[in-house]
């Protein structure tokens, strides 16, 4: 059952916040359902579990209109401008912001559906591999100043996605780099930005994530099982 795997990375979260001296509550398990059949979403969801992330525009929109209870929908993967309209009043979360020209298309498109507010979260890439999107974080900043004067797009944290390794611990000063900028950036207490989301962690190294600070574990694997792309 999915439900087990959910409660076993549940499980996990809870000891890596004993361990840190966190509250669970304070973490939120995204099921991360990419190319994973709807009724696997719908098994979840039967058990009350209402985080899911995709990373694709598409799939997640043909995955909103089908499904047979509402959940909240992130989006994790890279959003091209153009893309925009199709899903920014269908999720809950957009977690791949890394552009002014991106959120400005976000405060546009929500404007014209008489949206209050679109929350976002910016993507830093800390590893600085050019294979991945995401912002430097030495620019991040300023980045945020600027969608912050946006009606309509509300800043609410950080995420990033870490490079793919062995072992859970290279990817630690990552995480705490992320961590650090995240209150860096609170203490300058800009208007319309906070900075309470973490989104930080997968698979392989959720437990660290959460060990130094992840309000948010995207988890795709370790709840659905391996992804098959060539189906
Ligand atoms: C696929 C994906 C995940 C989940 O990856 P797993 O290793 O299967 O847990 C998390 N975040 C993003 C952005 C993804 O694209």
């Amino acid at each position: 059952m999915l439900i087990d795997q959910y409660n076993k990375v549940k499980e996990n979260v809870k000891k890596a916040c004993q361990k840190a001296g966190r509250d669970p509550r304070d973490v939120t398990i995204i099921a991360v359902s990419k190319t994973k059949p709807l009724e696997m979403i719908e098994e979840l969801r039967k058990e009350k579990v209402m985080d899911f992330g995709e990373n694709k525009v598409q799939e997640l929109k043909e995955k909103y209109e089908k499904i047979s209870w509402p959940v909240r929908w992130h989006l994790i993967g890279h959003l091209q401008t153009n893309k925009v309209k199709y899903i920014v009043d269908k999720v809950a979360l957009i977690h791949s912001v890394d552009s002014v020209h991106l959120a400005k298309q976000i405060d546009k498109e929500a404007a014209k559906r008489q949206m209050k507010e679109v929350p976002v979260l910016i993507q830093v890439n800390f590893a600085h591999e050019d294979t991945k999107f995401g912002l430097a974080s030495e620019e991040t900043e300023d980045v945020i100043r600027e969608i912050a004067s946006m009606e309509h797009v509300k800043v609410k944290g950080l995420m990033q996605i870490a490079p793919f390794v062995d072992d859970p611990e290279e990817n630690r000063k990552y995480f705490r780099a992320m961590k650090q900028l995240s209150v860096d950036i609170e203490n300058k207490k800009i208007d319309n930005v906070d900075m309470s989301i973490l989104s930080m962690g997968m698979t392989n190294d959720y437990e660290v994530a959460v060990e130094e600070g992840a309000t948010m574990i995207r988890v795709g694997t370790g709840i659905f099982g391996e992804r098959n792309y060539s189906i």
